[in-house]
């Protein structure tokens, strides 16, 4: 499911954007770590108080989509996503040594809370009925929108309307990931659509011409086509809302609320955690925290 070939790939890959952007002169400091509460207090018998004295937390992210959750070479996870699951570790008096970041593709998010396998996912996860039907979001605490990714020399693809005009282009997505779902309206066919476990495949495949277009977020894209070197562009514009969320326990309110207490009594460490990651790709702004959904 997992190549190691593709992470490194894309590790080399934007690593090389990152340096690229900081001989330019821009920052290239890593996120300031957040400050690591001394001795926070919790009551007992919440999930606060059991991970604060386990001293560790099991986080469920992505490994292969740049700016939000990608291994490098020293085999860390770096991204936007990571460094707001260290806000919250931080909180809880975990420093970030301490949290254990286990890859999670989008198929197996919920069935990782379910079975009790992680404590939280953060992994550009949008916040929906049907995944609130087994699990329970925080969040959200970024807004992302679906749009398509095409080769820089693609004329034809303009949006997700191209799809049905032409029933013989291909596009790829993942699976169990909402923009599989949302391009089907778009498809003349159901042939159209191939679905892998992650997005470096769709983009391998994009780069190999055996597909003709990429969707998911456009955070998501935007990584890829950063570190894409001039061969991808993002074409049409957003036609979906994606608020990402912070997985939990179904049910967890008191975990939900403290975590949207965290984040937004953390502007600033918020702020930047976005510009040491995904805020390093061209012309990304740095997002307001939004207003948290209710939890339950
Ligand atoms: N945000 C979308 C989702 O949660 C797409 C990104 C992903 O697959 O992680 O399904």
């Amino acid at each position: 499911m997992h190549s190691r070939f593709t992470t490194l790939a894309a590790t080399l890959a934007v690593a090389s954007v990152f340096l690229a952007a900081c001989s330019g002169g821009e920052s290239e400091e890593a996120a300031a770590e957040p400050t690591v509460a001394e001795v926070p207090e919790f009551e007992a018998g919440t999930t606060m108080a059991e991970l604060a004295e386990q001293g560790t937390i099991t986080v469920g992210t992505k490994f292969d989509q740049p700016g939000f959750g990608l291994e490098n070479l020293e085999g860390d996870v770096e991204g936007f996503d990571v460094e707001i699951a260290k806000i919250i570790a931080a909180e809880l008096g975990i420093s970030p040594e301490k949290i254990k970041f286990v890859q999670t593709p989008s198929a197996i998010r919920e069935e990782v809370i379910e079975g009790g396998e992680v404590d939280m996912v953060v992994a550009t996860y949008t916040i929906n009925d049907k995944r609130r039907e087994r699990i329970s979001f925080a969040g959200p605490y970024y807004e992302a929108g679906q749009q398509i990714m095409v080769a820089a020399d693609n004329d034809e693809i303009t949006g997700p309307d191209s799809l049905k005009e032409n029933p013989d282009l291909t596009v790829c997505s993942v699976t169990g990931s909402t923009p599989a779902e949302q391009i089907k309206p778009y498809l003349a066919d159901p042939g159209q659509l191939t679905l892998f476990d992650e997005y470096s495949q769709c983009a391998d495949s994009l780069s190999n011409g055996q597909v003709d277009a990429v969707t998911t977020d456009n955070v998501i894209l935007l990584g890829f086509v950063s570190e894409s070197d001039g061969d991808f562009k993002l074409v049409g514009e957003q036609f979906t809302e994606e608020p990402y969320g912070v997985g939990i326990a179904k049910g967890d309110v008191a975990f939900c609320e403290f975590i949207n207490e965290t984040l937004a009594a953390n502007e600033e460490a918020y702020a930047e955690a976005w510009e040491s990651t995904a805020g390093q790709v061209e012309g990304a702004e740095t997002p307001e925290l939004p207003e948290p959904q209710p939890c339950s």
